[in-house]
């Protein structure tokens, strides 16, 4: 028995044989070459780069045939890189000045990449790394004689293992055949990673090396909980994994069960319990966990890694789709929230040294406001359909906010113009994320429909804590003291001009947190599709009147940890009361 540790990247168990996908790294020999041979291998990368590019627009049409044109943006995003001049430009330089062979030549400029995504600070950008790395073996299998393959055949059930799985691996599964994944390379926030959460397949990245060690048709179980795989286990391990998966999977399915129980209180209060959405399985998913709508839609996957942003129609389908995915219920639409290094490749945009400050969200759609209006455009156009509310991140004064409602306006114009319909009454609120949206709360709530607070950020810009440093974990406190009064400044504010008052954070999704948020007044909760059930079972045991006294009692505390080892007292206190 062996065991590998990785990263938890989907939850659940699941036992089977392995099945290595080779996707792995392709043999590469560097050798020198002759002068003459230097323009023959210059050719040899451009036909090979040009042979990818014919194999994955073909893979394309196949998956648009199949599956839909939904994510075929990631393909677009590895055809993008495809087209990347540096890549032919670097590689070609290194032939000539190294004199070395094109395959040779193209891994020292992948391990340039790597050097260069390695400083990137934003995790998210920095694992993009494995989409040059994906498209970067795909041109070297085809220097080789090799096609992009599509997936060998999935017959009987196997755990897939591969050096990477792209996303357009992902879409050509199996569902019923295949159990789970196991990755090399990939971290929890890579697209495959996302796209395994929403088709609810266990995973495990990141374990180094296992494609190497492992032979198909080997027992092993993937624990996408703990995030370890464990290669021929013995008995006593299988038994205690098994009843792990049991467990997990009854507490699942007792918990899928009370799905569509209304999320109100003991005392009749009701709040709705939302999703956070960033693909468009994941708008099932929400209904399925008993959501009761988007309270939260990242509009930023669509935008991200590509040099050119969506255009209004490609935007307007997804939201289509995803407001088709969970009607009749709300959908809240988040105008993008990235930074500008992020977008603005290809257009010289200078990096920012502090990009968590710097030109993000709302300040990047304003910086570009014939973007910023297809995007509100395609946004109202939705809203024709169902009930959309618009959602404007990272507001920090009145003058933001009126810049942002001003281009809304014009976008109505436009449309009215056109004889496009859309909902003229539709929503607009604001995300509470930053320090000063808090103190300007009351005079922001007169001016917008919603607020919904972005806890993530809200306490990264409050403590001064780096969101993404994990040395800094400890520190990243959602019950500090001066985060629970910024929470209940806000709803005071949003109360005060009777608007509702949301939470969209990771907060929201965390049951202990569930009875201050409740006690605090918040009207709208939303969450990662799997966080719902926990939460709303936790809210049908409270009445809002013990809740606003927990609530109220957490501000006798200076500290964080004051406040936690209260609630969790207060709660032991409410199960032992109801076992009596
Ligand atoms: C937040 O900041 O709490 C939030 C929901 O937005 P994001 O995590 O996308 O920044
Ligand atoms: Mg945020």
């Amino acid at each position: 028995m062996q065991t590998f540790s990785g990263i938890a990247a989907s939850p659940g168990i699941a036992m089977g044989r392995l099945r290595i996908i080779d996707r792995s790294k392709t043999a590469v020999s560097e050798y020198t070459i002759t002068l003459e041979a230097v323009c023959h291998e210059i050719g040899r990368l451009a036909q090979a780069i040009e042979d990818t590019r014919v194999e994955l627009e073909s893979l394309k049409s196949r998956l648009a045939e199949t599956n839909g044109e939904d994510h075929l943006f990631f393909i677009e995003t590895h055809l993008m890189i495809l087209a990347d001049k540096r890549l032919v430009s670097e590689t070609s330089e290194i032939i000539k000045t190294s004199m070395i062979n094109a395959e040779g030549a193209l891994r020292r400029t992948l391990h340039r990449y790597r050097e260069t995504f390695a400083r990137i600070a934003d995790p998210y950008l920095r694992e993009r790394i494995s989409d040059v790395e994906t498209v970067v073996e795909k041109v070297l299998r085809s220097m080789n004689g090799e096609a992009v393959e599509p997936l060998p055949n999935q017959d009987c059930q196997i755990i897939i293992a591969a050096h990477d799985f792209s996303p357009a691996d992902m879409l050509q599964i199996n569902r019923n055949n295949v159990l789970a994944i196991i990755t090399e390379i990939g971290g929890r926030t890579s697209h495959t990673a996302i796209l395994a959460r929403a088709l609810e397949l266990p995973a495990v990245m990141g374990v180094e090396g296992i494609t190497g060690f492992l032979l198909d048709g080997v027992s092993v179980i993937v624990d996408g909980l703990s995030g370890t795989v464990i290669v021929d286990p013995d008995q006593e391990t299988f038994q205690t994994l098994l009843y792990r998966k049991q467990h997990y999977e009854y507490v699942e399915y007792e918990l899928l069960k009370t799905a569509p129980l209304p999320a109100i209180t003991l005392d009749g209060h009701s709040i709705n319990l939302r999703g956070n959405v960033e693909i468009a399985e994941e708008g099932t998913s929400v209904l399925e966990h008993g959501g009761s709508g988007v309270g939260l839609y990242r509009t930023e996957m669509l935008f991200m890694n590509r040099v050119l942003m969506p255009d209004e129609e490609e935007q307007l389908l997804a939201y289509r789709t995803m407001q088709q995915a969970i009607a009749p219920h709300p959908l809240t639409i988040r105008t993008l929230d990235a930074g500008g290094d992020k977008l603005l490749e290809g257009r010289d945009q200078i990096a920012e040294v502090n990009p968590a400050l710097g030109v993000r969200a709302i300040r990047l759609s304003l910086s570009i406001p014939d973007e910023f209006k297809k995007q509100l455009r395609a946004i109202l156009r939705v809203s024709a359909d169902g009930p959309v509310r618009i959602m404007f991140p990272m507001i920090s004064g009145m003058e933001e906010l009126r810049r942002a409602k001003a281009l809304l306006k014009e976008a109505k114009h436009e449309l009215i113009a056109s004889g496009t319909p859309f909902d003229s009454k539709v929503q607009v609120g604001v995300m509470i994320e930053i320090p000063a949206a808090v103190t300007l709360a009351d005079l922001l709530a007169r001016e917008v429909d919603f607020f919904s607070v972005g806890t993530n950020d809200l306490i990264q810009y409050t403590l001064a804590i780096d969101r993404s440093n994990e040395q800094l974990s400890q520190m990243y406190q959602p019950l500090h003291p001066a985060v629970l009064r910024s929470l209940r400044r806000v709803v005071q504010a949003a109360h005060g001009a009777g608007i509702p008052a949301c939470l969209c954070g990771e907060m929201a999704g965390d049951p202990l947190y569930l009875p201050v948020l409740l006690g605090l007044g918040f009207d709208e909760l939303s969450m990662s599709a799997g966080a719902i059930l926990r939460v709303k079972q936790i809210l049908r045991r409270c009445t809002l009147e013990r809740a606003a006294r927990i609530a109220e009692g957490c501000f006798d505390f200076s500290t964080a940890a004051e406040v936690e080892m209260y609630l969790k007292a207060q709660i032991t206190m409410d199960v032992a009361e109801s076992i009596d």
